[in-house]
């Protein structure tokens, strides 16, 4: 699979964390660092705060850097769906981005393939960009089942989707046993697996397709790995938990996603 040259991605998953003022602090924070990196306009630069502060922190972001995401939408459209909030909802607020099939959904909640398909589509139906999780547990990693896994993920995800939504998608690799445990991920480890996805997609759709889709690492990135793992050809850049909450760690990941731009 030949290296690709995409735009780095880089989100900041805030989690449950914060309250509404240092919600609003730490947007106002992070759009002053990210807008001061030079290329930053080169790379999709994202925030995912809790639902209930997304109009808060995007009045905070203005016109960014960084975008507005949101962490889940519903499956459903309208209706009686209590506690849900819908992709229009999300676009209403000023969303560009949600994530679907965050482990913590994914594992933590017990959302299936099949409803994170539906989710992907009705996100993207309402016109948000949508990052994608996969990711396999300690057990599967250690039983010599990630690529199964990964693969089953990445085809249920993705298999018939029309091919001009790959424009809109990115695929982050997260494997459960390094996200926010402070275990990351080996580079080259963390390479293979992007070059597993990609040759899924590959095979679902055609190598320049999946040479041109974006494959984001996540697990545990830090200011202090995550150039290493922006090095490698394969990784697009990162979703990040834990170290998106400081403004510093955020920008100095900022600043190694920018810097893989300009070799791009
Ligand atoms: C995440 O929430 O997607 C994540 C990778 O968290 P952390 O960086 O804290 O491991």
């Amino acid at each position: 699979m030949p290296a690709t040259t995409n735009r780095p991605f880089l989100g900041g998953n805030w989690k449950m964390n914060l309250r509404l003022a240092s919600a609003v602090e730490l947007a106002e924070e992070v759009h002053a660092a990210l807008s001061a990196i030079p290329l930053a306009s080169k790379v999709d630069l994202v925030v995912f705060p809790p639902a209930c502060y997304l109009q808060a922190v995007g009045r905070a972001i203005g016109h960014g850097p960084p975008s507005l995401g949101a962490q889940d939408l519903s499956a459903h459209l309208d209706g009686a769906f209590t506690g849900q909030v819908s992709g229009a909802m999300l676009d209403d607020l000023g969303c560009g981005w949600v994530l679907v099939g965050h482990s913590e959904r994914r594992h933590g909640i017990g959302e299936s393939n099949a409803v994170l398909r539906t989710k992907l589509e009705r996100a993207l139906a309402a016109g948000l960009k949508v990052v994608l999780c996969v990711g396999e547990t300690l057990a599967e990693r250690e039983g010599g089942h990630a690529r199964s896994v990964l693969v089953g993920q990445v085809r249920a995800g993705l298999s018939g989707l029309d091919r001009g939504v790959f424009g809109s998608l990115v695929l982050a690799y997260e494997p459960v046993w390094a996200i926010g445990t402070g275990r990351t991920a080996r580079a080259e480890d963390a390479a293979e697996a992007h070059r597993w996805i990609r040759e899924e997609v590959a095979d679902l759709y055609d190598p320049g397709l999946a040479a041109a889709t974006r494959v984001v690492y996540g697990g545990s990135v830090t200011a202090e790995n995550a150039a290493e793992l922006f090095s490698r050809p394969e990784i697009d850049g990162g979703l990040v938990g834990g170290a998106s909450l400081k403004v510093d760690s955020f920008a100095a990941i900022g600043r190694a996603a920018a810097s893989r731009a300009s070799h791009g």
